[in-house]
């Protein structure tokens, strides 16, 4: 691969970019994740109308994570009553997303009596914290505004997009956070917030060949600096042994029935791969097991 194809590749890899103004009144972030929410998709085959308001749900974790630091993480999770039972995203701030959704294929609308509830788990914080708002549109991006508005106390604009192909495929996802920093005056947010709602759909501008940082530089009416540019990927930290492990809890007996009954197959609700547990697996699950008895 030649450079300029490397370069290439760098450029359509899923990336957050999390920028501050030249004023330092607001800071955004902006995040493009066609890839992880097309594998995201693809993984668990999930229908157009899942994967619309999965790919969101990602990127509200994605775009979350980005102000974090280290290995703190965000969960995102809406709980419904409606065709679409619950979705779930986690993201990491080094760049990592996984996520899944529970539905049914139903002329039912996607949302009924649906909350949507963020978590930030923190390193100087034992607790997650937590924040629920109700769901009122398929839409999300003006709950999740309401969410950051709220639990942050800081005034927010988010901008959630995706779209797809002739074959319900994504096409493009992505999103966009702005927050007023303190000391940003109302009239500036206001007239900020009437810039964002006209700014061209943002799938649009990812289908033109733009990057994220040339998206926002298009958009965003000031001047703004990059403090960070990060890599997103939709990957799953699970592993046989993780799954192994799980089952050493449950116990020698109920280990022997699923070898009876022929029950080996595992599957990650994450990210979908399945798992083969072979006999020897079953009998040095309840090898360890005895020995640990005695
Ligand atoms: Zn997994």
């Amino acid at each position: 691969m030649n450079t300029k194809d490397k370069i290439e590749q760098i450029n359509l890899c899923d990336r957050a970019i999390r920028v501050l103004s030249a004023d330092g009144l607001f800071r955004a972030v902006i995040l493009k994740n066609t890839q992880s929410a097309k594998d995201a998709q693809t993984k668990h085959g999930y229908p157009q109308f899942v994967a619309e308001s999965q790919s969101k749900i990602l990127s509200t974790a994605s775009l979350i994570a980005a102000f974090l630091k280290g290995e703190e993480r965000v969960v995102v999770d809406i709980q419904s009553d409606g065709r679409i039972s619950k979705l779930f995203a986690e993201a990491m701030q080094i760049g990592e997303v996984r996520g899944f959704a529970n539905y049914e294929v139903t002329e039912a609308p996607n949302f009924a009596n649906a909350s949507l509830r963020i978590s930030r788990i923190l390193y100087n914080q034992s607790e997650p914290i937590t924040g629920i708002v109700e769901l009122k549109s398929d839409l999300i991006q003006d709950d999740v505004e309401e969410y950051l508005t709220m639990s942050e106390q800081i005034p927010s604009f988010t901008i959630l997009d995706v779209s797809f192909d002739e074959n319900g495929i994504v096409k493009q996802s992505g999103g966009i956070i702005v927050q007023a920093m303190p000391g940003a005056g109302a009239e500036a947010i206001k007239a900020l917030g009437e810039t964002l709602s006209k700014s061209e759909r943002l799938c649009h501008l990812y289908d033109q060949g733009l990057r994220p940082d040339q998206v926002l530089k298009q958009i965003l009416p000031f001047e703004f600096s990059v403090i960070k540019s990060s890599r997103v990927d939709f990957f799953c930290r699970c592993s046989k042994e993780q799954f192994t492990a799980k089952l050493l809890t449950l116990g020698a007996d109920e280990i022997k029935a699923m070898k009876a009954e022929g029950h080996n197959e595992l599957v990650c609700q994450y990210c979908n791969k399945h798992y083969t547990i072979s006999d020897e697996d079953f009998d040095s699950m309840i090898n360890e097991i005895s020995i640990k008895m005695n």
